[in-house]
């Protein structure tokens, strides 16, 4: 029987370490998949340092990933109804468990709040088998919801825009986005890059990338900002160049993606009256901030947002999105550094150095 190795962190801060797998029995309804790429991605930071609450360690990380059908039992189908056969390049939803059945399911309509829902790479333990990315292969549970990648998709394409693509379009799905409107982002970190090719390819007027690192905002120009901020000037210098961009009315809309509690209280004098404010930065408990209620938000009559986890539609949509598009926004490009398995460590300090954007596993090189 073949064996797989597989990452892991076994608990937090204590260094990664190779564990090998035996091969999976597959019960019906599931597949396994030999992984072709998984990210690393800031969470895997927060995971790593035990940020995270509620971590079932040891884990494999590695929540977005790509791989080939090696086996599957049942007749896995995508929503469109095609079969999904062995040797098929797929992606997958990484979360599961959903239940469909509670009050966040079906009366609030929030199911990325639900309490059975899971995450692979995430909430899924290595005790359970082979149920995060980094790892020759993943075990995908029956019902876990597989989108083929189309033939013009290459997947470093689809994997360099990954979980912060499919967070980004939550976000701006939640801004509503209209065409022309003015728009910041505040931090460019994978899923600000994301976030501003969104919203130029939604027709924003304005977009304002702003970040303290050069490259990042260099790289946002590509991405299809208009405009840079860098975090070298005051905030009130930063509320200055917002109000000379926006004939001093602040943006429609601002979308936080840096994870400074700071932020948030910035975006809220960045947006204009009656705008919009989207925080998606902070998966992870980075502090509390001052807000004045009065001037920040009731006089001004904002509308603000939190954006928690991703549905199997910015799943999908995430993928059309990629293929159609990713030749004209550089996702792939994002992608700083490719390494194997024994070389996790590496790509977890590249990214938790912030020295690339983002870096991916190849568990199978
Ligand atoms: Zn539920
Ligand atoms: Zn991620």
């Amino acid at each position: 029987m073949r064996k797989y190795q597989a990452a892991i962190f076994p608990a937090p801060n204590v260094p990664i370490q190779i564990r090998e797998f035996p091969e999976p029995e597959l019960e019906e309804g599931a597949a396994l998949l030999h992984t072709s790429y998984s990210e690393v991605c800031g969470t895997d930071v927060h995971l790593h340092h035990g940020k995270l609450s509620g971590v079932p360690y040891p884990i494999i990380p590695g929540h977005v990933s790509v791989g080939r059908v090696a086996a599957s039992r049942g007749a896995p189908k995508t929503v469109n109804g095609d079969a999904i056969k062995e040797g098929d390049t797929v992606t997958f939803l990484d979360v599961h468990g959903t239940c469909n059945n509670c009050y966040h399911c079906l009366v609030a309509n929030q199911p990325t709040r639900c309490p059975s829902r899971r995450v692979y790479g995430i909430t899924y333990s290595a005790r359970d088998g082979l149920l995060g990315g980094w790892s020759q292969a993943i075990y995908l549970k029956p019902g876990v919801k597989m989108i083929q990648l189309p033939d013009a998709l290459a997947p470093e394409t689809f994997i360099g825009g990954g979980c912060g693509l499919v967070t980004a379009l939550h976000a701006v799905d939640m801004a509503r986005l209209q065409l022309g409107e003015s728009v910041a982002v505040m931090g460019v970190g994978p899923v600000g890059q994301s976030v501003v090719a969104l919203a130029s390819l939604s027709g924003a007027g304005e977009i304002a990338a702003i970040d303290a690192v050069a490259d990042r905002l260099s790289y946002a120009r590509r991405m299809g900002a208009t405009q840079t901020i860098s975090l070298e000037l005051s905030r009130e210098e930063r509320l200055s160049r917002a109000h000379g961009l926006t004939r001093a009315r602040g943006f429609d809309i601002v979308i936080e993606a840096s994870g400074a509690p700071e932020a948030v209280s910035e975006a809220l004098d960045l947006v204009r009256d009656g705008g919009r404010v989207v925080v998606c930065g902070h998966y992870t408990d980075n502090g509390s901030v001052e807000i004045h209620p009065h001037w920040q938000i009731n006089r001004k009559h904002v509308e603000l947002r939190g954006c928690w986890g991703s549905r199997y539609e910015h799943f999908h949509r995430a993928v059309e999105i990629a293929a159609r598009f990713g030749n004209e926004k550089p996702w792939r490009e994002m992608v700083g550094a490719t390494h194997g398995l024994t070389d996790a460590p590496i790509a977890l300090d590249t990214v938790a150095r912030r020295s690339a954007v983002k870096a991916l596993i190849r568990p199978n090189s």
